[in-house]
């Protein structure tokens, strides 16, 4: 149930009604926007009168309901858009912010190679995975911290911040100084990761999983949200269906959905959704042109000796390509790139 409060109402009042619910045993989360303010209760409210509330409380504008599961997330408790700075980049409404590197950290050269051409083509943030979820334990599974490491060397050579991918939560202090961490489809619904990197105050970028409903990623960001990080972006990385020439299958009606629900800001990864190259600058334009807030795109010095995911790779002329192509859209849909 949230309550929306009448303009004005001072911070003691505020303060006050909160603690009058969670008294009764509620939870609750205080919302403050632009438009308005709203105090949202969590728990079994199927009890409460929302009539009387309105009438009794002297702060309360109106009431609703909130049928769905995920509220902190919801857009009907927080109606403006959630805007995430990282570096020079502001994530979300009004901005598309491209997030471009390697699948893997491989090597010094590599990763400078790789940072110095993304940011030369508009890229916001430099990602690369330092350890790498794989199907088989016999296939390359990253660098580990040594790759980390390069990350932040790419990062003083370039002043790109870093997006790189946490296997566990063990992992945490590790990530200290990795700007935004990025939780992969394996482990969208690893609940102790989920809560861990809800305590930090760091920007998490949320894939979804491979066979998660959008209703599941939505629960999953509340996980992170309800232990106090409301820096959250959600990814749209492409579902497992019967399509077999792709490798997964780009769910772009996910990303018009999750803006509608939700206030996070949602990017779209197009290189693991297809798995085919030729794929990724026609889907980035669709993305774009469907309202997401940006773009993970995997790009390889050397994608044909790539160590992991050469084949969806761009190079960095494809990728400068493709930076002119969404930069000239980027004006047609009003957007910062
Ligand atoms: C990745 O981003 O490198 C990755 C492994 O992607 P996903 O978790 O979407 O499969
Ligand atoms: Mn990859």
């Amino acid at each position: 149930m949230v309550f929306i409060l009448k303009p004005g109402v001072s911070q003691e009042k505020i303060d006050c009604f909160i603690r009058s619910w969670e008294a009764k045993g509620f939870s609750t989360i205080l919302s403050v926007g632009t438009e308005h303010t709203a105090v949202c209760l969590l728990g079994n409210t199927a009890a409460v009168d929302l009539e009387h509330v309105v009438q009794t409380s002297g702060i309360v504008e109106y009431g609703r309901r909130v049928t769905e599961q995920y509220k902190a997330v919801n857009r009907t408790v927080h109606t403006d858009d959630t805007l995430i700075p990282v570096g020079n980049a502001v994530i979300g409404e009004g901005s598309f912010t491209v997030i471009a590197g390697p699948c893997s950290v491989e090597s010094e050269e590599q990763i400078i190679k790789v940072a110095e051409s993304v940011k030369a083509s508009g890229a916001k943030l430099l990602r690369g995975g330092a350890f790498k979820p794989r199907t088989s334990p016999y296939s390359f599974q990253g660098i580990g911290a040594d790759g980390l490491n390069l990350l932040l060397e790419a990062k003083k050579a370039t002043g790109l911040p870093i997006v790189s991918e946490i296997m566990n939560q063990t992992q945490i202090p590790l990530f200290e100084d990795i700007d935004v961490i990025q939780i992969g489809a394996r482990n969208m619904q690893n609940f102790d990761l989920l809560k861990a990197v809800g305590q930090l105050k760091k920007p998490v970028l949320l894939k979804r999983g491979l066979a998660n409903s959008i209703e599941e990623l939505l629960m999953s960001a509340e996980y992170i949200m309800s232990e106090g990080n409301d820096q959250i972006i959600l990814c749209e990385r492409g579902i497992r269906t019967f399509e077999t020439m792709t490798r997964n299958t780009l769910d772009l009606s996910a990303v018009v959905l999750l803006k509608q629900k939700s206030h996070l800001p949602v990017i779209v990864d197009p290189s693991h959704a297809t798995g085919i190259r030729s794929l990724v600058a026609p889907l980035s334009k669709a993305v774009l042109a469907v309202g997401a807030d940006g773009l993970l795109v995997e790009v390889h010095n050397d994608p044909a000796h790539a160590l992991c995911d050469g084949g969806q790779s761009l190079d960095p002329g494809q990728f400068a390509g493709l930076m002119e192509t969404l930069k000239t859209r980027a004006t047609v849909e009003k957007k910062l790139i």
